[in-house]
């Protein structure tokens, strides 16, 4: 169980709100261009309208390239969503150790804990990819 505070979640649950919000705008913005102006539509809906309906879902069954980030990004946000609904929020899965609060509010999507993240940054080193 997390020791963050209600304060401490709400700020970390809007920063993920309005990550969120960017990348639908951002990737609305990509899909414009494209042939798939049902997305378009689905993305240019107010949030809440969607419902439980998962926007990184709908998107992934594009399989379009220009978009790949954006949708993994928009599923570790609905992730951390989830895990704020569970209560799950701020534990490390791999540790089960607390999550700093100054390393959720620059990263709120993180999973692991600074010490499992150096971890796992060291075993796989051969596939790293530039961290924020
Ligand atoms: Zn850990």
């Amino acid at each position: 169980m997390t020791t963050l505070d209600q304060t401490q979640l709400s700020k970390l649950n809007a920063k993920l709100d309005q990550r969120y919000q960017a990348l639908r705008e951002e990737v609305r913005g990509e899909l414009e261009h494209s042939e798939n102006q049902q997305f378009v539509e689905l993305l240019g809906r107010a949030p809440g309208d969607i419902g439980d309906e998962s926007v990184a879902d709908a998107l992934a069954d594009l399989e379009l390239k220009i978009i790949d980030r954006h949708v993994q990004e928009l599923r570790d946000i609905e992730a951390a969503r989830a895990r704020i609904s569970d209560a799950s929020f701020g534990i490390c899965i791999a540790c089960g150790g607390e999550i700093d609060y100054d390393r959720l509010l620059a990263y709120p999507t993180a999973k692991r804990c600074l010490a499992c993240q150096h971890q796992r940054e060291r075993n796989y080193v051969h596939e790293a990819t530039p961290k924020l």
